[in-house]
Order: structure tokens, then sequence, then C-alpha cells
């Protein structure tokens, strides 16, 4: 038992292209909303620089959050997610209709034990496409996911490190940064050789089409 949830989601493919999108912050806003969870346990987080840790703060002392404390407000946060978590903006809109000629499959770094609400978040959304919840590392599980299959395949993630894991190990997919929140997509370091940066949804979807229609593999 390895704790991969490959087997568990039950993925089916179709011969079409294969988008593998990430959820917190790229399908799902993250930092947005955990702000707002912050406030209503009286913290706040400023982006100051690009990272969660350190730039928590206590609203009654002015103190920085440890990690410790950190990792409870973000178990928190998702065992109640559903109450903050919304759609980004166009995102619901675009994967509809990249799912017309491509399969669409979230890749999530949740903890598996909040797969149920997740599920029940993104399909409120109007993005009902199955999901693989999973905190091993992205590569080996979209590796896996698309197999030696001779199809486009692309890969959305907000985090350079699962972006950098997919290049390591499917390397033939087209990779895209995207980052809903603006102010810390503006803290952002560059993302790395290979990696398109996505503004928003729209170009988002204007990126995976080309790179999907331009690596169409031959007929017959
Ligand atoms: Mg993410």
């Amino acid at each position: 038992m390895t704790g991969h949830t490959l087997e568990d989601d039950q993925i089916e493919l179709s011969d079409r292209p294969l988008l593998i999108c990430d959820v917190d912050e790229v399908a799902l806003e993250f930092v947005s909303p955990f702000m707002g969870f912050l406030n209503s346990r009286g913290h706040e987080l400023r982006p100051v620089s690009f990272r969660l840790t350190g730039n928590i703060f206590a609203l009654d002392d002015d103190a920085a959050l440890d990690q410790a404390a950190v990792s409870v407000l973000l178990e928190e946060f998702y065992a109640e997610q559903d109450k903050w978590q919304r759609a980004t903006e166009s995102a619901a809109e675009t994967l509809d209709a990249l799912s017309r000629d491509a399969d669409v499959v979230f890749l999530t770094a949740m903890p598996p034990r909040h797969r149920a609400i997740r599920r029940r978040v993104l399909d409120a959304a109007g993005m009902p496409f199955p999901m693989i919840a999973s905190e091993k590392a992205k590569g080996p599980a979209a590796r896996t996911l698309h197999g030696d299959r001779d199809l486009p395949v692309a890969f959305v993630d907000d985090i350079f490190r699962n972006l950098h894991s997919v290049r390591d190990h499917l390397p033939q997919a087209l990779l895209v940064n995207l980052m809903a929140h603006t102010g810390f997509r503006a803290l952002a370091p560059n993302p790395g050789e290979g990696v398109v940066v996505a503004r928003d949804w729209p170009h988002l979807g204007e990126v995976v089409r080309h790179h999907f229609s331009a690596h169409r593999p031959a007929a017959g």
C-alpha cells in the first residue's frame, strides 16, 4: 500500500489530449480565501514575500506564526474549504471549453482525507472533472496518468516545485504556471526553464489550445 490514489480515483482517459490541472490557487482561489479565513481567526497574511510561513501574523501581538501554527491553520482551512473557496475567475468556463477537445484531470496535493469536501467544492463551482488527491510528488503521478501515450499533454500549477517535478518525469508536457492572486504573483521569482507563465485563465486557455493543436499526433 503506497498511499497513492490513482486506482481509487478510477480515471479513464480518452484518446484526446490531456490537461492535468492543479486546484489550489489555480482552479480554485486559495490565497484570497485563506486571507479571509485567517482574519476570522485573528490572524493576517501579509503578502510581503513569496511564502506563507513568516508572512502570517497574529493581530493581537503582531507576532509571526511559526510553521507548526501555520500547518494547524491550513488543516482547519481545508476542513472547511467549502465556506471559503471559490473558482478562480474564468476557470470553469475555460476548462469547460477545453474539455470539449481534451481530457481534464485535477491533480491536487490535498491530503486524501479532504477529498470529499474538495469534490463538492469543485462540483459546485462548475468543474466536475475527475480528481486525484495525493501528497506524493506530482511528476510521477502525472507520468503514471499519461503513460506512454502519443498524445499532447499539459500541466498547470502555481508551485514551481510541482512544475519542475513534471518536467523531470513527463518532459513532453507543456508546463504552465498560473497564480490566481495578483499580489503574490507579482512577488514570484522566475518559474524556471520551460515554464510558460499564464496571466489569467483566458490566456491559459489560448496557450494550452495552441500546444494541443501543434502537437496533435499524425493521423493513421
Ligand atoms: Mg496549487
